[in-house]
């Protein structure tokens, strides 16, 4: 009989009675947890955050956060090799699980090094200048920004179990808002291990984090105008969300981040026999294979010139061939599971859909061969590239496979290239693959306002680049329309996010008092 995930919840372990939904190995089948969290008290649970946590946190100021956000991610790095090894269950093979583990704990320590140098001590945060508001210089404003005395309820999806918390969490605490971490049922033993360690550190303040394990119940009916809700997972939840009377009637600060039709586009330029062309190739590749294809930023639409696809997808093809599919740990595995069957099966029926307008160029299906698994008991499926011969069919702007899946389609021009992106109705990133200035300027503007980022990938930046796939601390992360049309990330606007935003009207001497000198 499969354990039952314990929660964290005013500081100490809880566990539901009863059952709930067992968890397996994604790779055995085997029964990992059980999650469940039926007769939390989620009352208690949000006024232990609000009155214990909160001003716990507040008792510090925004530098001094910053610091134990620091120590925090040091924490963790210390027993990484726990987390990585335990997200083998979840069918991640060790590169996979370092995109979330290690890429959590690095996001912990930008956050943690940009708000250590530039945030004040106190709890006051004064942004722009003061302006004055008469003609003798008496009477002046200025926007301040202040911690909100509520609770951050922070949603999780199920591919990132730790880089998802803590790029939620790190932002909170400094702030100076405590959370509440729900994550995915899937893969919620991984995170409940990272909160474990964070609680065996001893360094976090009472009720500054809580963790429930399995359904939030009736938890959102108590939040209320101080408190803010982030959502990550699928457009589906999200509306849900978006609907609750707590975002509606109370305004809760909701910020949503959902699936994503992302694109790349190889410049014309970019023939065969340039950087360019196994540039592109290459990050295809790895945007399909890593995390099998299960992350937000993936992919899903590979924009060629007409003239160029069959020799894209040959190369594409060349490289999938060299994927092995397998258990994580095995001998020369480079890709693993599907984080379960029932995922699998979604992505399956999606292949489906997508198979409506475009055809299989390689796989489709399970793989012909898995290392060191059953193919039958783990979740395993083969990358899958699709091409699409009518790029204005719907299906491949709007039907996401999250799995490793990518459709192929021709373009005319730039211009069209552009148009096509826009179909995806908001995404998380779009990429260009080119060296021509002028094909690169036309894509980046011509597409920026229906992304929340845009890569420019060419043989002078690929030594450094950190991947169309890669969301980074220092930038926005979150994109319009049915990408949720949220934020987070992007430096300390993250943070900032947690704030309230005041604008205090008074003489320049109180305003100075309060912030710093006036002009
Ligand atoms: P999901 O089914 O929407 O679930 C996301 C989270 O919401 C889970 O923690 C889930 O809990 C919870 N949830 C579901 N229904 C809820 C409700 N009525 N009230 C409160 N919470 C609820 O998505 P998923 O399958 O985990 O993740 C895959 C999707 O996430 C993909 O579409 C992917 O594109 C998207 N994603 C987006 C980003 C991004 O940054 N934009 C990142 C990662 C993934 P349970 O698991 O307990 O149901």
């Amino acid at each position: 009989m499969a354990r039952t995930l314990e929660s964290w919840t005013r500081g100490e372990w809880w566990a539901a009675d009863g059952y709930g939904v067992q968890v397996a190995d994604a790779v055995t089948g085997e029964p990992v947890v059980t999650v469940s969290s039926d007769g939390l008290d989620t009352a208690a649970t949000v006024a232990y955050a609000r009155e214990v946590g909160g001003p716990g946190l507040r008792r510090g100021g925004f530098a001094e956060r910053a610091g134990l956000v620091k120590q925090l991610a040091l924490a963790l790095k210390e027993r990484r090799q726990e987390l990585i090894e335990l997200s083998a269950r979840t069918g991640a093979t060790a590169a996979d699980a370092s995109v979330d583990v290690d890429g959590g704990i690095g996001t912990a320590l930008a956050f943690a090094s940009m708000g250590a140098k530039q945030l004040p001590d106190g709890n006051v945060l004064a942004e722009g200048d003061a302006e004055l508001l008469g003609r003798g210089g008496t009477f002046a404003g200025r926007h301040l920004l202040t911690p909100r005395r509520g609770v951050a309820v922070e949603i999780n999806a199920f591919n990132f179990p730790v880089w998802g918390m803590l790029e939620k969490l790190a932002p909170a605490l400094i702030a100076g808002v405590p959370s509440i971490v729900k994550p995915a049922t899937q893969t919620a033993y991984v995170t409940q291990h990272a909160v474990r360690i964070l609680a065996e550190s001893g360094l976090l303040p009472d009720g500054a984090l809580q963790l429930v394990c399995g359904g939030l119940g009736d938890l959102l009916d108590h939040l209320g105008g101080q408190d803010l809700l982030s959502f990550t997972g699928s457009a589906d939840t999200a509306a849900k969300l978006r609907g609750h009377e707590a975002v509606t009637a109370r305004s809760v600060r909701f910020n949503a981040e959902a699936d994503s039709l992302n694109g790349s586009v190889l410049g014309p330029d970019a023939v065969p026999g340039t950087p360019e062309f196994e540039l592109f190739a290459d990050a295809l590749v790895h945007e399909m294979t890593c995390k099998a294809g299960q992350r937000c930023t993936a992919i899903r639409r590979a924009l060629v010139p007409e003239v160029l696809l069959d020799q894209v997808s040959e190369a594409v093809s060349d490289r999938l061939a060299k994927v092995v599919v397998g258990a994580p740990g095995a001998e020369g595995v480079t890709m693993g599971a599907l984080v379960g069957p029932a995922q699998r099966g979604d992505v399956l029926a999606a292949v489906d859909r997508l198979k409506k307008a475009a055809t299989v160029v390689v796989g489709g299906g399970p793989p012909p061969d898995v290392v060191g698994a059953d193919a039958m008991t783990g979740a395993f499926m083969a990358p899958t590239l699709l091409r699409c011969d009518d790029p204005a069919r719907a299906e491949p702007h709007a039907v996401e496979a999250f799995g490793p899946v990518s459709t192929l389609m021709g373009y005319r021009d730039p211009a069209h290239a552009v148009e096509l992106l826009a179909r995806g109705e908001g995404s998380l990133v779009a990429s260009v693959v080119s060296y021509d200035a002028d094909v690169v300027r036309e894509v980046v503007l011509g597409t920026a306002a229906h992304h929340g980022r845009v890569l420019v990938l060419d043989r002078d930046d690929a030594g450094e680049s950190t991947g169309h796939g890669t969301p980074m601390p220092q930038l926005v992360h979150g994109g319009p329309g049915r990408a949720g049309g949220g934020e987070e990330e992007g430096g300390l606007r993250a943070v900032t996010h947690h704030l309230q935003r005041t604008a205090v009207q008074a003489g320049p001497r109180v305003l100075d008092a309060l912030t710093g000198p006036v002009p």
